[in-house]
């Protein structure tokens, strides 16, 4: 099964609830993959992401 986004911080999940939402609002439809090692740095300011992790760039 392949992995799925979450809608609300866009984390690429494996399983069904999204561990750090808690949600299952998860979406199969969704492109590229960002990889947050440092959420301090630039990139990761500017999408938002605030914890280290694999997120998706784009989540329909
Ligand atoms: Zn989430």
């Amino acid at each position: 099964m392949p992995d799925k986004a979450c809608r609300l911080c866009r984390r690429i999940v494996k399983g069904n609830i999204c561990p750090a939402c808690k949600t299952s609002d998860l979406s199969k439809s969704w492109k590229g993959i960002l990889v947050v090692v440092n959420p301090e740095s630039d990139i990761a300011k500017e999408a938002g992401i605030t914890a280290p992790g694999k997120y998706a760039i784009r989540v329909k």
